[in-house]
């Protein structure tokens, strides 16, 4: 049995490392400096790396690493080992603090954007101590944040732990007016991560998975999703085993790993962590992400993060649940039992909806990746409109306010549903909604449109600043008022009345629901290519630079980096897709074609008529298809040389998204037919079939 307590955090060097292994003087020095955001002075550094390189020896490391976020979305290492040399020509195991506080990675071949040139190699990470070293591969990773020689930031921690203090010092002032003191005021996250595994034999005969992480053709086995018994269904033995190292792995990393589920589709699995502070959150995601690939591999497994492996099968997505909570561990968005009285939540919720509303643009932004488009607005995955579900109770708190009358909350529901032996329970004021972009579940916001090979870093920065710029700007009006009770309350009625069209709590399914949000003048940005450009429009430039998270070309850098990446991820899998019809497929359909071929003949040769028979019929068809899809594959690949061609990046984009995805996905359509007409023998990669229904047992 797996000691779950004694195993937690060992690999981590946490708070009870800490208290152990520094004077008591260094530890309240560092937590101060965490409390307060100052930097920490070197002497004191030198201390924590002596005592951080001494632990990380005896749990075995023999390297140390800055590890940090850099704008490819993935962490990035280099490893160094602790090895001085002494004079008399043997080693010592060293590490300072200045090697604990600042790092110098080459930075001229992470993505910046234009923002520097390669000559201009420089670039530094710095330790971020709010979130723990820990050991990963004999390795002392040291948390970091990335930026160039000359300041511009080039990562994804960066402006992250800025929205973070925004929002802390926007949030207290809040409090403040409302008497309430804390020390400290920080989001909250729980990112629950879906993903798929299948098989690595399978995996490694699909060019596709190889290259580009999901399957760019495949006809529709008999069986999809629809019996819906995967949804939290037994778990099979070797997902289970899978499951249970990977646990056991996090849980070393003091990742607070909680659930584990099937998920709707076959072959598709969640992990929900429980929640903790935002930026921690998002370095364990990352660390989930990365162990959630390598443990697959031991059990002869490939974990697909990628947010549609499957045509027709549901996608996978990263539901971020987001709050605002307390040094104390009060979280504000709890409604408590009356939110109609509690003037402070209100504050908090109409901050909320105003900020939602007013940077809905910047959410969408947030989540544009090539991916993702292939979720959002399908029928699986809430609609690239944001909007926001808050429920029966609290709509009709807002609906009252603005009406300016009482608000009567109706009689909590006892829940009877298994006569005295089970137990009662009070029915919860909200149902779900599974079709909403943004869902008030409780006392959190859901904001399920992440994709799930996303950094959760982009959205929570969008989310954090959006919301102190909002509480920013109510505190400016309240601290002014002399009534403050009055102010407040005109405040939040005059919020609800200007902001209530995001709110939506009906099916975001539909079509009613696309022109009704037209109608509201709701945006609806269907691609990335179309929603990147919207970060540069003047208030969200304004936005962040007035934050300190991004100057305006930090932003314009983004957007560059963000295009690039889609029109080189376009371009990537048009070409694994060429390779897999012209390699693959067509040779594939044309060997079967010949076999029957070779039928007919000797049937005629032996006198047996084949007039009407299924081989000449097949013939003919597979003929039809074969020389259909030879076209297509050529048209594709004119828009690949064509797009190639077209700058800036905004326009390439673009390019790619009309010109290219359109001919990837006329071409799927005919590839899809052939398949389904060849014989699998003829096949040489494995079909939607095998791939999800013939492993994991
Ligand atoms: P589900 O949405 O599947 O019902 P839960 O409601 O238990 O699951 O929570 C989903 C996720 O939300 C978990 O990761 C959980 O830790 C997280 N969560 C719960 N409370 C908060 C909070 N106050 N702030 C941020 N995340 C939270
Ligand atoms: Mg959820």
């Amino acid at each position: 049995m797996v000691n779950v307590p004694k195993l937690f955090g060992e690999l981590v060097f946490n708070e009870t490392v800490m208290k152990e292994k520094l004077p008591t003087a260094t530890y309240k020095a560092y937590k101060a400096a965490i409390l307060t955001g100052k930097n920490l002075d070197l002497p004191i550094a030198n201390i924590i790396a002596n005592a951080m390189k001494d632990w990380a020896l005896e749990q075995g490391a023999t390297h140390f690493s800055h590890w940090f976020q850099p704008m490819t979305g993935i962490t990035a290492e280099k490893h160094e080992s602790f090895i001085t040399p002494t004079a008399d020509g043997r080693i010592i195991m060293d590490f300072s603090g200045k090697e604990l506080i600042q790092g110098e990675p080459d930075a001229s071949s992470f993505p910046s954007g234009g923002l520097r040139a390669t000559f201009e190699a420089r670039g530094y990470t710095a330790w971020d101590p709010t979130s723990y070293a820990f050991i990963k591969d004999n390795t002392l990773c040291i948390p970091t944040a990335f930026c160039s020689y000359t300041g511009e930031i080039l990562d994804k921690k960066t402006p992250l732990l800025r929205s973070m203090y925004e929002i802390d010092m926007a949030a207290r002032r809040i409090l403040k007016i409302f008497g309430t003191e804390t020390e400290k005021v920080v989001t909250t996250v729980g990112p629950e991560q879906e993903y798929f595994l299948i098989d690595k034999a399978m995996w490694e005969k699909r060019r596709d998975l190889v290259f580009t992480g999901r399957t760019l053709l495949g006809a529709m086995p008999p069986k999809g999703q629809e019996m819906e018994d995967h949804y939290f269904g037994i778990i099979k033995p070797r997902v289970k085993a899978f499951m249970a190292e990977l646990d056991e792995e996090l849980w070393k990393l003091g990742v607070l790993a909680k659930t584990e589920h099937n998920e709707v589709a076959p072959a598709q699995h969640e992990l929900a962590p429980i929640f903790t502070t935002t930026n921690v959150a998002t370095d364990h995601n990352q660390l989930t992400m990365e162990f959630m690939k390598r443990i697959a591999l031991r059990h002869g497994l490939v974990c697909l993060l990628h947010e549609k492996p499957f045509d027709g099968i549901n996608g996978s997505g990263k539901h971020n649940n987001w709050s605002i909570a307390t040094s104390e561990g009060e979280n504000l968005l709890d409604p408590g039992a009356e939110p109609q009285k509690d003037l402070r939540f209100l504050v908090f919720l109409t901050a909320i909806i105003k900020a939602v509303d007013v940077y809905q643009d910047m959410l969408r932004v947030s989540v544009a990746t090539p991916g993702n488009d292939h979720r959002l607005g399908a029928n699986e995955a809430p609609p690239a409109i944001i909007s926001i579900f808050l429920g029966t109770e609290l709509t009709n708190v807002l609906d009252a306010i603005e009406k300016g009358v009482d608000f009567n909350s109706t009689d909590k529901k006892i829940m009877e549903i298994g006569g005295n032996i089970i137990p009662h329970f009070v029915q919860d004021n909200t149902d779900r909604n599974r079709t909403s972009p943004f869902a008030f579940t409780g006392n959190k916001f859901e904001f399920r449109a992440v994709g799930s090979t996303q950094s959760i870093s982009g959205p929570n920065i969008v989310l954090n600043t959006a919301v102190a710029d909002i509480l920013d700007e109510f505190a400016d009006k309240i601290e002014k008022a002399s009534n403050k009770e009055a102010a407040i309350k005109k405040l939040i009625r005059e919020t609800v009345v200007a902001h209530k069209r995001i709110v939506f709590n009906g099916d975001g399914y539909t079509d009613a629901w696309v022109k009704e949000a037209k109608k509201r003048g709701l945006l609806n940005l269907k691609s990335t290519p179309e929603a990147l450009p919207y970060m540069l429009k003047k208030k969200n430039l304004d936005l962040f630079a007035k934050h300190h998270i991004f100057t305006e070309a930090e932003s314009r850098s983004r957007v560059e980096i963000l295009l690039e990446d889609y029109a080189k991820v376009i371009n990537i899998e048009a070409k694994a897709m060429i390779e897999m019809l012209t390699k693959d497929l067509l040779p594939a359909a044309s060997c079967y074609t010949g076999s029957l071929a070779n039928t007919i003949a000797s049937k005629k040769a032996a006198g047996i008529s084949t007039v009407g028979s299924f081989e000449i019929d097949m013939v003919k068809k597979l003929t039809g298809l074969t020389t259909a899809l030879y076209k297509q594959t050529e048209v594709l690949q004119k828009a690949v040389v064509d797009a190639g061609k077209v700058e800036p990046a905004e326009k390439a984009a673009n390019a790619y998204h009309d010109k290219v995805f359109t001919a990837m996905s006329d071409a799927r359509k005919i590839a899809d037919e052939l398949e389904a007409l060849v014989d699998d023998s003829f096949l040489p990669y494995p079909t939607y079939g095998s791939l999800l229904f013939g492993v994991n047992c």
